[in-house]
């Protein structure tokens, strides 16, 4: 099969025929053979960077230029063994970093697997959805509003198809497309008859044959589009890298004034004066810093995504913890979409229908009692509507009841059944010949059918109002008389309080053969058979997550295209705007800005809006300086998905569109699940900020002690190659075990993260600088200790490492827990690598201390009982001190928190 034509000026039949495929597609043996023969549709990642240049990468850090200049200075000194202990730091942090981005990346790799990418085929006369990847050139594509074009597409037939080629053309405003040949060369953006891979429909339907798939596509031949492998970082971690860089050429300053006191002052020789300013350089350069903070995000990004919750761009993981407001669609999100017609209402009565589920079983109730659905014929009708206008399918799988499609749509098809209506009858009967998809912007669907006697009907459902403008009468559709306007309202408000979703069905009789569908043929003169009611329960486990985001500081607003009424009482029942009421699209649409201010202060429940609405709701709580996570499904909810802090996608019943625009996806379209990435969010951003807690005063402790040893004229109390040791072996055992901490117990009680809350807040300046002052305290304390009893150097020196690495060990428990006492049951156990890290790091001390091996390299003796009793006491002093910091200090925060919102409640009373 050649397929090296140029497809946009072949006829859609020639095509068709050229890739020898028909209206039934391809048959299943066929696309099979030419998998086999094309290969899989999809692009090949970028080459990966080589390894040699990867690792390269890991030197281009000003921190690992200090180490080299300091190796560089300790050969100068024939130093060899701290020259080789400092090139190994380096190496084996290059090492580290590579193999933890490596595995960072598979991780988001293999979270963006989860989003796979499906598309709508026709095969063996049967319309299925597909992994997008088993495509073939042939396959019959069908596309429709919010898709991704999933191959290169030759159209066969379109309907009012729109496609944005914003990522191929650079054109920003979508292209009509119509499958006429287009003559010529054309370029890609004249291409009408084509669709091409990786862009957007934005609004229509279509059907297409697949010309080209994987690297054969428009997309897969320009490799600069090819998937890009997305750089491991986030606005925090930027701000780590920025301080990092300050940091290094503070140790270097630091440095040289250590070198003119030693030498200047104290008159040590050369080699001592440089040795020592090398020791303060290596003891001040967090080396395990970049590597921790990165393997805490990606393990983060993995915990969310077992939550359901998956991550398309890092950052939304920090900005997820400072989340202020949630605007939540409610159908499927909070509630759960599973939708049962409970209530039909006709001219002459209001009948319920029993029955669960989707299963065709259950009787129409007059007053309580069964109605005899034949003697009926005003909800035969109403039920004849709803079956043909109608594209959801009811089936039985495994003896359950199912449906694909639209629930509210599989509701009709399962009342239908119940009034002894087959859908395939009702299509053999009344074939349709064209329709008008359902848009939440115009909030109704049609469809055009005829029947073996040659009339042609229309049949329409919608929400209510909208019907009601574009209906004259009401009655059959053979018979109908002027429409009752207030009595049709009054019982859809009566629904709608209920909290029913409420859909009015109608219908239009034509006179003459008509075979294609448009918005003006139903704009007016339609004849309303009824309404139908449809109950769609609350999901429990959202009412529970309301309730616990609310408990967070977290203010839910509810946003949706339902009645105003059905609204507020969906709303009532799960605690959202109890009290206040629906404000509507309406109201939003004329409202100034300080009219917009203050409903979005007043009113959580916002419904009959539309995508716009809910981009001007975002943009008004940003101004009020909120922080805002926003849901969206329909390819039109991209803009204000982009907008939000958050943007967030449904995973199942989503768009492409919406998809590519948001940050996060929700995987089981859940409610919960948004509120457990937000616990996730918080989760992540403790821990980033104890790995920063943990390691800076450690690096301040150990070049404090070296200043300090400078001042006082004494030799330093632990040499570079030992300040080394305990950088590396304490990042890697300690430091590493808090990207695996859990959420603290009180992590949904607090209020959100403030946002622009500085990296290097004066919390942590004091921090550092108190927990550094003790550590020095502690271990250069024994260290004038045991040099004052006459106790050799290298002994002293041993202690001194010791001291400071127990220290480290007690204040990790310290930092583990930011707000509260570190030593609660349920929190000592809760994290089992922390101990196993502590493990390692006491077997490694054994070895550094008693294996004569290390004690020749690091220079170390042997210790004693009664040595190591001084080294924990000195520790646990240093625990409890910490400790009693902690508790004053939160106290005093505690104390500042209650006046803000003592504050906060005062003026919004008064306003
Ligand atoms: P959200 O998901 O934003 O919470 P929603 O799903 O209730 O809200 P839409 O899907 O925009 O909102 O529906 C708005 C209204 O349109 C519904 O109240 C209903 O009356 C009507 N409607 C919904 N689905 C269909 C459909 N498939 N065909 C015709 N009308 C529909």
């Amino acid at each position: 099969m050649d397929l090296n034509v140029r497809w946009h000026s072949q006829s859609a039949d020639a095509a068709m025929a050229k890739l020898g495929s028909s209206d039934q597609g391809l048959s299943h043996q066929e696309a099979s053979r030419r998998l086999a023969e094309y290969g899989r549709n999809r692009l090949e990642a970028g080459e990966h960077p080589r390894l040699l240049h990867r690792l390269l990468k890991q030197f281009a850090n000003a921190l690992i230029y200090v180490l080299l200049a300091s190796a560089l200075i300790t050969a100068m000194l024939q130093q060899w063994v701290d020259t080789a202990v400092i090139l190994g730091v380096v190496i084996v942090n290059a090492l580290i970093g590579i193999i933890q981005e490596g595995r960072a990346e598979k991780a988001l790799a293999a979270i963006r697997q989860l989003l796979s990418h499906e598309a709508v085929v026709r095969r063996d006369g049967q319309t299925r959805q597909l992994s997008a990847e088993d495509l073939v050139p042939g396959d019959l594509v069908l596309l429709q509003s919010g898709d991704r074009v999933p191959a290169d597409l030759r159209l066969i037939n379109t309907h009012e198809l729109h496609i944005d080629e914003a990522i191929l053309t650079g054109e920003s405003s979508p292209v009509t497309k119509t499958p006429d040949p287009v003559n010529g060369p054309a370029d890609l953006a004249e291409r009408f008859s084509m669709a091409f891979t990786g862009t957007l429909v934005t609004s229509g339907t279509a059907a297409g044959v697949v010309v080209a798939t994987g690297t054969a596509t428009e997309v897969g031949r320009i490799s600069g589009l090819l998937e890009q492998v997305e750089t491991l970082t986030t606005p925090l971690l930027r701000k780590v890298d920025r301080f990092a860089r300050r940091l290094a050429l503070a140790t270097v300053l630091l440095s040289v004034i250590t070198f003119l006191v030693a030498w200047f002052w104290r008159h040590y020789s050369l080699p001592e004066t440089l040795m020592t300013a090398v020791g303060l350089a290596v003891a001040a350069i967090p080396e395990g810093l970049p590597a921790i903070l990165t393997i805490t995000l990606a393990i983060g990004v993995q915990r969310m995504a077992r939550r359901k919750a998956i991550i398309r761009q890092l950052p939304a993981v920090e900005t997820l913890g400072s989340v202020t407001v949630i605007c939540t669609d409610k159908t499927g999100t909070l509630t759960r979409n599973e939708m049962t017609v409970t209530d039909v209402v006709t001219r002459s009565a209001h009948f319920t229908v029993s029955g669960v589920g989707y299963e065709p079983e259950g009787d129409l109730l007059d007053g309580g009692s069964p109605a005899r659905i034949e003697a009926q014929p005003a909800v035969l009708a109403l039920a004849t509507a709803g079956l043909l206008c109608n594209d959801a399918l009811l089936h039985r799988e495994g003896g359950e009841w199912r449906i694909t499609g639209d629930p509210t749509e599989g509701a009709l098809l399962t009342f239908a059944g119940k009034c002894g209506l087959i859908h395939e009858t009702g299509i053999r009967n009344q074939p349709r010949l064209d329709a008008i998809p359902f848009e939440s912007e115009h909030r109704f669907m049609a469809t055009l059918h005829h029947d073996h006697q040659g009339s042609h009907t229309i049949y329409i459902k919608g929400a209510p109002e909208q019907l009601l403008e574009m209906c004259a009468y009401e009655g059959p559709c053979e018979a109908s008389q002027p429409l009752d306007h207030v009595y049709w309202q009054t019982a859809a408000d009566e629904l709608a309080r209920d909290g029913k979703r409420v859909l009015a069905l109608a219908c239009l009789r034509l006179d003459g053969i008509k075979t294609e569908l448009n918005f003006d043929d139903v704009a007016h003169g339609l004849t309303l058979l009824g309404l139908v009611g449809m109950v769609d329960p609350p999901r429990p486990e959202a009412v529970d997550a309301v309730a616990r985001a609310q408990a967070a500081g977290i203010r839910v607003k509810m946003i949706t295209g339902d009645h105003a009424a059905t609204a507020a009482a969906i709303g009532r029942s799960m605690n959202i705007g109890v009290g206040t009421g629906a404000a509507t699209g309406g109201q939003v649409d004329g409202a100034s800005v300080e009219r917009l201010r203050q409903l979005i202060n007043k009113h959580d429940v916002f419904a009959r809006t539309s995508p716009e609405h809910k981009l001007r709701l975002v943009e008004a709580l940003q101004a009020e300086g909120e922080v805002v996570a926003m849901t969206g499904d329909g390819v039109n909810d991209a803009p204000a998905l982009k907008r939000a802090d958050v943007g967030i996608a449904m995973g199942r019943k989503g768009t492409d569109a919406a998809k590519q625009a948001a940050r996060m996806v929700l995987a089981d379209d859940n409610f919960a699940s948004i509120v457990h990435a937000v616990e996730e969010g918080r989760v992540v951003y403790d821990n980033l900020k104890k790995a920063i807690l943990f390691i800076l005063p450690t690096s301040g402790g150990e070049a404090l002690s070296i200043l300090a040893a400078v001042v006082m004229g004494v030799l330093m109390p632990i040499t570079p190659v030992q300040i080394l040791w305990i950088n590396m072996v304490t990042a890697v055992t300690l430091a590493l075990t808090l990207a695996f901490e859990p959420a603290e117990s009180d992590v949904m009680q607090r209020r959100p993260n403030p946002p622009k809350q500085p990296l290097i807040s004066g919390f942590l300046i004091w921090r550092v600088a108190f927990v550094a002052c003790l550590m020095v305290t502690a271990s250069f304390g024994l260290y004038l200790w045991y040099r004052g009893n006459g106790h050799s150097l290298e002994l002293a020196r041993t202690i001194a490492v010791n001291t400071l690495v127990f220290c480290e060990i007690v204040y990790l428990l310290n930092t583990r827990v930011l707000a509260r006492p570190a030593l609660s049951r349920n929190k000592l156990g809760s994290n089992p690598v922390l101990w196993w890290g502590i493990a390692v790091l006491l077997g490694l001390q054994a070895f550094f201390t008693y294996l004569p091996s290390f004690q020749g390299l690091f220079g170390t003796r042997e210790l004693y009982p009664v040595d190591w009793l001084l080294v924990v006491a000195a520790a646990a002093a240093v625990f409890m001190v910490v400790e009693v910091e902690k508790y004053l200090f939160n106290r005093r925060e505690h104390a500042d928190v209650a006046g803000e919102n003592s504050r906060k409640k005062a003026a919004r009373l008064s306003h």
